[in-house]
């Protein structure tokens, strides 16, 4: 499989080059040439089938001739000692993305990234260090991925005093090939520091380079795997009993089991994606494109709602981002819009994806809402996708329903929230509208670890003299 620039369809890279240089060299993403089809065999037992085997086939046509087989099965069986539970929450399904170690669903996509680099880079000698700017999920999740593997190391920027004491554990604690930086000032100072550093020609002499964020394919081509799985299961008539980590109130009320919206076999399943960055919705994309029975897409967002605004005019208008409770999705120049542009038309956009923008007061409302109905307690991300399924379906019961397209949720329509965090992770929201929600074993002992971080001032001399 060859992969080419979002800017430029003539020059084509492997999928190493792709993978291990994140952005291409004209600035544009790297895109797959072709998106691969299911064969009909695999389509068909998609509900059969276990998660890495599924990630197995679904990941195989990108890597195709770069990655044997026996690595490849190596790879996704060591990255998914977990998988992605399909539960029922009332009338509603929930995909669980946060049984990894961190609690976020950027565990699928950094586990595999990392074991990808690590393959990729078999026989080199010069040692690769990727730096990652965060503004909290990504940094723990890629230095979670990358912890231990070897020469490779990682360096974080955070932006000091504005993540989660979890995330700076995360972060932080874990030492080794980790290194943390606590910058004094914002996200975007941050930023601005790795892209200075990445593009320092002295310092590129010394080190091979290379960055972790959001936009690279190998962490986006893994999260079509739970969109599959889902699909496939929801298509088969099965659903999961709750997962280990699952945050339920033991014994409390499980809804009113209304199923309207719950599992109906044979019916392709529309899912609903909390998004910021717009990586996790790109790669639902690329899963009903490859096949599997999805139906559609809701893009649910907060207030920054650049994406359900452009598919409501047709006008995209990137701007500057506002902060918001579910502050992992405080984007406001989503950076692969460009990939969903670079295979879809806005018409086809519109027939398979609604937006939707959610408030940070209806997000409260939601969380307390869907604790109190069905003893569930919901992160501030997913709660905004909860809220954002819930406007849709009261359209669509007062008959404003025939806006919405190819992706009617009509009376008959299964259709399944993205659950992105834990709840635990974002306890200081959750828990005043709740009950405080059971901290899953891993974020426990995430907790129990030592900050070690330095700290620089959000100027890059001070950046390049650390490195
Ligand atoms: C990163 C993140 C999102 C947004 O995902 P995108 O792929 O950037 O759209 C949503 N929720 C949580 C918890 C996240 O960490």
């Amino acid at each position: 499989m060859r992969y080419f620039s979002t800017r430029n369809k003539d020059a084509g890279v492997s999928f190493a080059t792709a993978a291990l240089s994140g952005l291409a060299p004209d600035g544009g993403l790297f895109v797959p040439e072709e998106i691969p089809l299911y064969s009909g065999a695999i389509k068909n037992s998609l509900g059969r089938m276990g998660f890495c085997d599924i990630a197995f086939e679904t990941i195989k046509p990108f890597v195709k001739s770069e990655i044997p087989e026996a690595a490849l099965e190596d790879m996704v069986h060591s990255a998914y000692p977990f998988s992605a539970p399909l539960v029922s929450v009332g009338d509603r399904l929930v995909l669980e993305l946060f049984h990894g170690p961190t609690a976020a669903f950027k565990d699928f996509g950094a586990r595999f990234m990392a074991r990808a680099f690590s393959y990729l880079r078999r026989g080199e000698d010069k040692p690769l260090k990727i730096l990652v700017a965060t503004s909290g999920d990504t940094g723990g999740a890629v230095a979670d991925g990358f912890f231990g593997v070897e020469g490779i190391s990682v360096t974080v920027l955070y932006p000091r005093g504005r993540v989660s004491p979890l995330q700076e554990r995360q972060i932080a604690g874990l030492g080794g090939n980790i290194s943390a930086l606590a910058v004094e000032g914002s996200f975007d100072d941050c930023q601005r520091l790795v892209k200075a550093a990445l593009g320092d020609e002295n310092l590129r002499k010394r080190l091979t380079l290379s960055s972790a964020n959001s936009i690279n394919v190998s962490r986006l081509i893994p999260q079509a795997v739970y969109y599959a799985a889902a699909a496939g299961k929801a298509f088969a008539g099965k659903t999961d009993p709750d997962g280990e980590a699952t945050p339920r109130v033991k014994g409390g009320s499980q809804g009113n089991g209304a199923t309207d919206y719950g599992i109906r076999t044979g019916q392709a399943l529309t899912f609903c994606v909390p998004s910021g960055n717009f990586g996790n919705l790109t790669a639902g994309l690329y899963a009903m494109k490859m096949g599997a029975p999805i139906r559609g897409f809701i893009a649910a967002t907060n207030v920054n709602k650049t994406v359900p605004d452009y598919l409501e005019s047709g006008n995209y208008e990137a701007r500057l981002s506002q902060a918001t409770i579910s502050n992992a999705m405080d984007v406001g120049a989503p950076s692969n819009f460009e990939r969903m542009a670079a295979h879809f038309s806005w018409d086809e956009m519109k027939r398979i994806i609604r937006g939707v923008s959610v408030s940070d007061g209806e997000t409260q409302e939601t969380i307390k809402a869907v604790y109190r109905d069905c003893g569930y307690f919901l992160d501030p991300h997913s709660a905004v996708g909860w809220n954002a399924a819930d406007k849709l379906i009261k359209q669509s019961l007062t008959g404003k329903g025939a806006a919405l397209g190819a992706v009617a949720l009509g009376a008959v329509a299964p259709l399944a929230i993205l659950s992105t965090a834990h709840p635990a992770k974002f306890a200081e929201t959750v828990e005043p509208l709740t009950a405080p929600p059971p901290v899953p074993p891993s974020l426990a002992r995430t907790m129990e670890r030592k900050v070690e971080s330095r700290t620089i001032p959000a100027d890059v001399s001070a950046f390049l003299e650390v490195l």
